[in-house]
């Protein structure tokens, strides 16, 4: 086991350039488990794919350029300037904020922030700020400029993971520490760390200037509170197609074997490439928690992992770091979690959306991988389909998210994965093959994410019909939304050639739409030999 290693930077692509244009943003999303691995940033080229992938990054590039002109037309946003210092104990946590223009409204999204702060003060006249809940409360005027203290320890302790973590690296989410104006689309922040030798950190917000340690701050939804962290974490950059992870292992007793654990990342963010050529999102923060086992978690190599959108999107991986290689390489965990960014941050009423397709994401994406044969990723595609179809027949997909009904989670789950299945079935059919869900989501990320807002589900789906010559995406909302039962999908499984009997899946080589669902879980053989390569190199 390696382990403490310190900041060990990997290839930069030239197109983390482009993280530069697009807006930034977030969301959450929870979830247990994940798999892969590998080494070397692989090139795939599966002969038929490549083609569509290179005419959709065409089209990817092509919108991308067309949002940074708009970008630019648009008038220049209100710009505040925070300069953050800690001490080398992590006890402190000093902000000098700048405002332009000044402004009369401060708060703190934490309810606990204001027990924290240790002093408050507006710079120019040394008066000291008083706060009520959240909320600072500040002249009429405004003011042009405040600087406070944060009680960083004792801000620590609110984190549970901080109490397995070893001394000198802490999660402490902005919540906590983060006093500021709110955001809009003309109002954002710009934020330099002055760190004491051997402190770094972690945080989602976009990254402008590494060596100066500068972050941007914009308008985002706030699914949950996104992490910070502070100390001498391992920190790694991880290069995957059209992404640079930025990724923060945090030091427990025990060690991990963090090349390994790099390896298996760059591996699962790899096969979420396999959607449509790049990573979703140009430069999320990743964040790995080593917990151990047991406690209930059972065997599971990332027994728990979500997606925060908050200030940027980070994902959270908590993994039993004593797992061999091949344990978090069959793990599908981070896989579901990392499809969770094809799309923007659904709200509430609409989960069953952003969950469907992640999980529909999640298997055909570990079968293009190379990681489940096609058997057993329809199999699955199955069992969590019958698993919806059990759940709460009663209720209509957006009466079971909007309820947190009992029972009800495997509809939340898996009724969006059935939509998903069937929309990426017709456009297959319609378009004779041209014209696929990964292309629609492509269109997606290239015009709209990461997106600043929360959405709807009608927003979504009209969306990715104007994506696209075959609009199949409202028709299904219409029909399913907010129709109780589940959708009918055996008709669609016999024509796919999927039989089921006694609960096993058999497949047909024969039927109608045979070769729609063998070009669905089709394999990358790059990124299947690659993970091969990887599982064998533990
Ligand atoms: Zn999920």
């Amino acid at each position: 086991m390696t382990g403490h290693e310190s900041v060990n930077i990997l290839t930069i692509m030239p197109l983390n350039r482009l993280r530069f244009c697009p807006l930034l943003h977030n969301r959450t999303h929870i979830h247990a488990q994940a798999k892969n691995i590998d080494a070397v940033i692989p090139h795939f080229q599966a002969a038929h794919r490549s083609a569509r992938i290179r005419q959709a990054l065409a089209v990817a590039l092509a919108a991308l350029l067309v949002h940074c002109g708009s970008a630019i037309a648009a008038p220049s946003p209100d710009v505040h300037y925070y300069t953050i210092s800690i001490d080398y104990t992590l006890s402190r946590l000093w902000v000098e904020a700048r405002f332009s223009p000044s402004v009369d409204s401060v708060t703190a999204r934490s309810r606990d922030a204001g027990r924290l702060l240790i002093d408050a003060r507006d710079c120019d006249s040394s008066e000291q700020i008083r706060m009520r809940n959240r909320r600072m409360l500040l002249p009429a005027k405004g003011i042009r400029c405040m600087n406070y203290t944060v009680d960083l320890e004792r801000a620590a302790r609110q984190e549970r993971h901080n109490r397995s973590l070893l001394p000198g690296n802490v999660i402490v989410s902005p919540s906590l520490w983060l006093w500021r104006p709110e955001l809009t689309a003309n109002r954002e922040l710009r934020v330099r760390f002055q760190l004491p030798e051997n402190v770094r950190v972690s945080v989602p917000w976009e990254l402008l200037n590494a060596e100066r340690q500068e972050y941007r701050i914009a308008r985002s939804p706030e699914s949950a509170d996104a992490p910070a962290v502070f100390g001498d974490f391992d920190y790694r950059e991880v290069a995957v197609p059209g992404a640079v992870l930025r990724v923060g292992f945090l030091k427990t007793k025990g060690g991990m074997d963090t090349e390994a654990i790099t390896n298996w990342l760059r591996a699962t963010a790899t096969d979420v490439s396999l959607a449509y050529g790049r990573f979703p999102n140009p430069s999320p923060q990743v964040v790995v928690i080593p917990v151990g086992g047991g406690r209930g978690r059972g065997e599971s190599a990332v027994p728990y992992g979500r997606v925060i959108r908050d200030g940027g999107e980070s994902i959270e991986l908590l993994i039993d770091q004593r797992r061999p290689i091949d344990a978090f390489l069959e793990d599908w965990t981070a896989t579901h979690e990392f499809s969770h960014l094809l799309l923007p941050y659904m709200r509430r009423k609409q989960k069953w959306v952003a969950e469907g397709f992640a999980q529909y994401y999640q298997n055909v994406l570990l079968a293009r991988s190379g990681t489940y044969d096609d058997l057993k990723a329809w199999q699955k595609i199955y069992e969590g389909l019958e698993r919806g179809r059990q759940s709460r027949p009663e209720l209509s997909p957006n009466e079971a998210a909007a309820g947190r009904m009992r029972g009800g989670w495997m509809k939340v789950y898996w009724s969006g994965a059935a939509i998903a299945l069937m929309a990426d079935v017709s456009l297959r059919e319609q378009s004779g093959g041209e014209e696929t869900l990964d292309l629609v989501l492509d269109k997606l990320q290239a015009c709209c994410l990461p997106s600043d807002r929360v959405w709807s589900g009608p927003e979504l789906f009209a969306k990715l019909d104007s994506l696209t010559d075959y609009p199949v995406f409202m028709k299904l909302y219409r029909r399913y939304a907010d129709t109780a039962g589940f959708p009918d999908v055996q008709p669609l499984f016999e024509r796919l050639g999927l039989s089921v009997s006694n609960g096993k899946a058999r497949l047909r080589r024969h039927a109608e739409l045979a070769n729609i669902r063998l070009s669905i879980t089709e394999t990358d053989t790059a990124a299947a030999d690659w993970r091969h390569q990887l599982a064998a190199t533990q």
